[in-house]
């Protein structure tokens, strides 16, 4: 009874009821606002998104994404799309076309501030040239493992190198030659002098270029010495006249360097590196690499497989953005690390999508019904609710036949008590249609049930029994000589352990991952009006969840539908329990 009442007010609206976002205030927001207060930066509020070129984005990304773009837009300042291309071996343009789409996708508009670090190059040389003459850099000839080994430890100071001393002249000697070619890869860096001593390992003379003689996807084979991350940032930051240079906690630690160059250049815009958790969520991984290293191994389709945490795999997955602004604002930003549940992101999708989603009939794994006493070669249209949420979605044409589909497990022998869906003896209601009595089952020579004969109550049309008798069942159903075929992936977590980058002795965090993460159903039945879904429309299959045509595989003539989410919000039930409802 419980699960037929479930059922029917899922049907209805997605299970949940709306809970109010407030656009809550955040650290961020009020340093910005006491900025704007002082007179700070004339009043100006600049922001960027600074992706590296190396992978596809993920819902990480989406949080700095929002807050940098949001914050923009709420202030009334401006945000830059910024690459920080600077390690030409791991970048591709494949990856920048895909980041645009996405930033694109999720809402977010950079006018004409599209920028690349790797167009600084020429400016980022010279203020490297005038670090040397200020005596603040040398050209050092230590290799990769001395240096680390010079380094010292967090508990033990570092040793200075034996270049450290260079004059100025030798050092810009050096660093032109570097430039021009003329030394191996890793033969000699050029580095910041400031304190081997320093308890911040970042301020024990960090590399500011290295040689590599590699082909980058912008500047071609112009330069064979790149400046490295820490000070291709800030600069790139202060070059574009960024105000507030909002990073993950993960940088903490380098902001003393980031102020360091800026305050050594005497450069005419100082930006504020303000720092913030980064999203975790469970049952996934968030790093780059690992999800790199999945498509590669083969152990999903692509970086837009729908199981991805990719903001590609969730749009094919059919999140809408709407769904994930909101699971940003509500998630809010913070100084401290958490672990977010993806029940939460689900939930946010089932609240967009009860407001928007065209509710149809699909039927998943099929049981074919004969109703006996219809006549036969008779057909009805009758009529459908495409969305109770919403009145402008207004009503559809259902066929109406004597053999229909409904679900497999709608039915069953020997019911236990309480099951009030159709057994032998028993009535339901066909959503939209009838009333039907089961008579008698048909089994084939395994034993197994191949087809049920019904009789209907043709009183009943609609679903409302003439004498007001209760049925509680109601299925869904299709009309076999008007369904469409169709294949249906059911999706599960891509991980089964909560946390799998923290893996046990010996275990790597692909061995956490989930075998059942992906059901593919073939032989679904769906009703006629799904004849050619475009990817972007959202459907709720009655009693089964959200679903959206797969936008690489689905075509007319070959369906394709992916669940996007079951309707099953334990979300909300954690919700209730707590009693934020
Ligand atoms: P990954 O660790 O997944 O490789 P990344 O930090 O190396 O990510 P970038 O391309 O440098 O990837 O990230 C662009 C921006 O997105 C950075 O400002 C980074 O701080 C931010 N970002 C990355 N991951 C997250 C996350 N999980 N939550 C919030 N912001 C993130
Ligand atoms: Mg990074």
């Amino acid at each position: 009874m419980k699960q037929e009442k479930q059922n029917e007010k899922k049907e209805n609206n997605g299970g949940t009821n709306p809970a109010s976002t407030i656009a809550a205030s955040n650290f961020i927001r009020q340093i910005i606002q006491k900025d704007l207060e002082s007179g700070k930066n004339n009043g100006n509020v600049h922001t960027r998104f600074p992706p590296e070129p190396n992978g596809y984005l993920h819902i990480g990304h989406a949080k700095s994404i929002c807050l940098n773009f949001g914050l923009a837009s709420e202030f009334s300042g401006l945000c830059n799309l910024r690459f920080d291309d600077t390690n030409p071996t791991k970048e591709d343009v494949e990856y920048v076309d895909s980041i645009k789409e996405d930033v694109r996708w999720l809402g977010f508009n950079w006018e004409d501030r599209e920028f690349y670090a790797s167009d600084y190059y020429e400016t980022l040389y010279e203020y490297a040239e005038r670090l040397i003459l200020q005596g603040n850099a040398f050209v050092c000839d230590l290799g990769p493992e001395e240096i680390k080994d010079y380094r010292g430890a967090p508990t033990a100071p570092g040793k200075e190198s034996p270049f450290r001393n260079r004059s100025i002249e030798e050092n810009l000697d050096l660093f032109r030659r570097m430039r021009s070619g003329e030394f191996a890869e890793g033969s000699r860096t050029l580095r910041a002098k400031i304190d081997m001593t320093s308890p911040n390992l970042n301020m024990r003379d960090p590399i500011i270029y290295r040689i590599m003689k590699a082909h980058h996807h912008r500047s071609g084979d112009a330069w064979c010495i790149y400046p490295m991350y820490d000070f291709a940032h800030g600069l790139s930051d202060s070059i574009e006249g960024v105000t507030h240079s909002i990073c993950t906690l993960e940088f903490e630690d380098h902001r003393p360097l980031y102020d360091w160059f800026l305050d050594r250049l005497n450069v005419p815009c100082h930006p504020q590196q303000i720092e913030f958790a980064r999203l975790n969520m469970n049952y996934t991984v968030m790093s780059k690499r690992k999800l790199l290293e999945l498509v590669r191994t083969g152990l999903v389709s692509g970086w837009d497989d729908p199981r991805m945490p990719t903001i590609s795999g969730l749009r094919r997955r059919g999140y809408t953005p709407e769904a994930i602004r909101d699971f940003m604002e509500r998630i809010g930003v913070a100084k401290a690390s958490s672990v977010i549940d993806v029940a939460l992101l689900e939930h946010c999708l089932r609240e967009d999508l009860n407001k928007r989603a065209l509710r149809v009939m699909a039927v998943l794994r099929p049981l074919k019904v004969v109703i006996d006493n219809y006549p036969d070669g008779q057909e009805e249209e009758l009529d459908a609710v495409n969305n109770p949420e919403d009145e402008l979605a207004g009503t559809r044409k259902v066929t109406f036949s004597k053999v229909v589909y409904i679900e497999r497990d709608d039915f069953m022998e020997n019911p236990p008590k309480k099951f009030f869906r159709l057994s032998p003896g028993s009535e339901v209601r066909l959503k939209f249609a009838y009333l039907v009595t089961c008579n008698e089952v048909v089994k084939n020579e395994h034993g197994e049930i191949v087809e049920l004969h019904c009789t209907y109550d043709p009183g009943s049309r609609g679903g409302e029994a003439p004498d007001g008798r209760r049925v509680k069942g109601t299925l869904h159903w299709v009309s076999a000589a008007h369904a469409l075929d169709a294949e249906v992936r059911l999706y599960d977590r891509l991980f089964s352990k909560e946390n799998p980058d923290e893996s046990n002795e010996g275990e790597d965090f692909k061995d956490c991952l989930n075998p059942d993460s992906l059901d593919i159903l073939t032989g679904c039945k769906v009703e006629a009006c799904l004849a050619d879904p475009q990817p972007d429309i959202r459907y709720q299959f009655l009693r089964q969840g959200y679903f959206c045509a797969d936008s690489r595989d689905s075509a007319a003539g070959n369906l394709v539908f992916n669940r996007s989410v079951s309707l099953k919000d334990s979300w909300a039930k954690i919700e209730k329990k707590s009693g934020n409802e």
